[in-house]
């Protein structure tokens, strides 16, 4: 099988096993959403949410954000790792954006081509591709931008879609030239959370559950690990929590 059709078949696999279309689980305007996506960094997502949902409660509008004392943003976002990290950060992303736009709003994004809009972002200070990706495809923009998590990452390399030794950043462009070019949002949408919850759920960091995997008769690292197995028709179940 080539790498085309190869990808196509992951794809058509995951969706059959987690169900496609996926639901988008926000709704946020893009300013929000960078806000969102940088606080959840090394994160879980109930903790991040909470940092997001009190930053909000403490502070009006993004504005307030970016004036406040430090101190403060970082009381308020206390519940997300790095407090300390992400409160700077956070202020100096949004008075870049307001320096350079006068105001505080991402919603020009629309009126650019993806690979303007990945751009204009990646510029910002600590902005990379999955957070430029994440803006434009999670936000209420709903743009066909590929998302690549660490789970993602893992199960593109063993699977074969990628060499072991590309890095998350440059697996972005690679991975996301790799789908259809008429592909629409949620279609990229969907790879990307079907990559990320077999991840999560069966090819996990250590001891991937390949005996149950759809994917071990396309799976080089598999077969390596276990042998050849027909196709699993098992749906995988959900990882316990650490
Ligand atoms: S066969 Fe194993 S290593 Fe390959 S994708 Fe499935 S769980 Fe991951």
């Amino acid at each position: 099988m080539d790498l085309r059709n190869k990808v196509l078949e992951i794809h058509h696999r995951l969706c059959r096993a987690y169900g496609c279309p996926v639901s988008y689980f926000h709704a946020l305007d893009p300013l929000s959403e960078l806000v969102s996506s940088l606080l959840s960094h090394r994160t879980r997502n109930a903790d991040s949410g909470a940092a997001f949902k009190a930053l909000r409660a403490r502070f009006p509008d993004w504005a307030e954000v970016a004036g406040a004392p430090v101190a403060a943003v970082e009381a308020a976002i206390v519940r997300c790792t790095w407090p300390e990290q992400k409160a700077p950060r956070i202020q100096s992303i949004l008075r870049a954006i307001e320096a350079e736009r006068g105001t505080l709003s991402l919603d020009f994004l629309a009126d650019m081509t993806v690979e303007q809009a990945r751009t204009w972002l990646e510029r910002l200070p600590g902005i990379g591709p999955k957070t430029s990706a994440a803006v434009l495809s999670f936000s209420t923009l709903r743009r066909p931008a590929l998302p690549v998590d660490s789970h993602h990452h893992r199960v593109a390399i063993r699977t074969g879609l990628i060499p072991a030794a590309l890095a998350v950043g440059p697996s972005h462009r690679v991975l996301a030239a790799q789908l259809p070019a008429d592909w629409d949002a949620q279609q990229i949408y969907d790879n990307h959370e079907v990559l990320m919850l077999h991840g999560q759920r069966c090819c996990f960091h250590r001891s991937p559950a390949c005996g149950r995997c759809p994917l071990l008769d396309l799976c080089p690292f598999g077969q390596q690990r276990q042998g050849p197995h027909p196709v699993a028709a098992a749906v995988p179940q959900a990882e316990a929590p650490a």
